[in-house]
């Protein structure tokens, strides 16, 4: 095997679970944002895609890689964002059918919810792999924190009262998955990756345990999915959804999972009268913003390449758009 055939791409993330676990909070922690505060009454309105670079992942795990014992070779994790409201579970299928490997976060305090189960089931159907978050553990009584720590490190320090509180939690939780159909450990604990689901202890407030977290799906995807990273230069890219945003008009959200896209190249959508084209305007990153309007302006060009996303202009008339939803929908069914 030759280095470029040992290339890999960066495997696809998915946090899926309840409304308020705290998956945009632990997404927030990794990218250092603070995406959560910003949300309407804190409130994922739609799957977000976000691009974690593999220094960021080297930098944050430091305190458990300190012999640089596990080597990274992925170029870093695309993470995605889902909202845990019950009318969303189109964007949360969607979103588990696209990931190589999801994060279900459940919250420490509450245990399974209805949205914890639908996710289950959603990732039992695709067959994804996936970790199980247990955040808030700065909310057991008596916790002391302990900023960045991983989990055994921290848990350590605690009294023994909110060790025994933590350990019924937990287990009750465990249980809880039991009756899913699912073996679930801790993480540390667990002997069969492939056959047992990884359970991490997180805050997202305090940052304790989250570079377990990071370190574990870096783990599982090198370790698991070696093959299916493996990339190669055919493109595929996921349409995620299509929404309206102030100044770009209709756009659409994809996923560039496999291949490379690169300045120059001709986009086409299947319009309803006929081929949509469009021209690439410089080299995309991971998240790409399609726009299909006419009155793309400078100010927007400027915030697309802020973002980081690379932005197409497609000239289209108006009309399009009324249909565009459903026909897009109908292109990917
Ligand atoms: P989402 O609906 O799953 O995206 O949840 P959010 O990230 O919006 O978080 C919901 C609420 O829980 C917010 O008020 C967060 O500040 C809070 N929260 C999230 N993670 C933690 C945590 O680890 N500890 C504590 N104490 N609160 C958290
Ligand atoms: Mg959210």
């Amino acid at each position: 095997k030759n280095a470029l055939a040992n290339e890999l791409r960066s495997p696809i993330i998915c946090v899926l679970g309840h409304v308020d676990t705290g998956k945009t909070k632990i997404l927030d922690h990794i990218r250092k944002s603070n995406v959560q505060t910003g949300e309407a009454g804190g409130i994922t309105q739609q799957i977000g895609a976000t691009f974690v670079p593999i220094q960021t992942v080297k930098d944050r795990t430091e305190c458990l890689n300190q012999k640089g014992k596990l080597e990274l070779n992925v170029p870093g994790l695309l993470i995605i964002d889902t909202p845990g409201h019950e009318s969303f579970s189109n964007l949360r299928s969607r979103g588990s059918s696209l990931c190589d490997l999801s994060i279900l976060v459940i919250d420490l305090m509450h245990g399974l919810e209805p949205q914890t189960i639908e996710s289950i089931k959603l990732l039992k159907k695709g067959k994804t792999p996936f970790v199980v978050a247990l955040n808030k553990i700065d909310r057991l009584y008596g916790w002391v924190a302990h900023d960045n720590l991983n989990f055994t490190a921290t848990m350590k320090k605690q009294t023994e009262n909110v060790k025994i509180e933590f350990k019924d939690r937990c287990n009750q939780i465990l249980g809880q998955l039991a009756e899913q159909g699912l073996n679930a450990c801790l993480y540390h604990e667990n002997k069969d990756i492939r056959k047992t689901v990884s359970v991490v202890p997180t805050s997202a407030h305090t940052g304790e345990g989250i570079p377990d977290l990071m370190m574990l799906v870096v783990q599982l995807t090198q370790r698991m999915m070696a093959e299916r990273l493996a990339f190669v230069d055919i493109l595929q890219c996921t349409v995620l959804e299509v929404k309206v945003l102030l100044g770009l008009g209709t756009t659409i959200d994809v996923i560039l999972s496999q291949g490379k896209l690169r300045e120059g190249d001709q986009i086409v959508v299947s319009g309803l009268d006929g081929p949509i084209t469009s021209q690439l305007q410089h080299d995309p990153t991971y998240a790409v913003i399609l726009a299909f309007d006419v009155k793309v302006d400078k100010d927007a060009q400027d915030m697309c390449k802020e973002m980081g996303v690379t932005l197409f202009t497609a000239d289209i008339i108006y009309h399009l758009f009324d249909n565009f939803t459903a026909h897009l929908a109908a292109i990917k069914a």
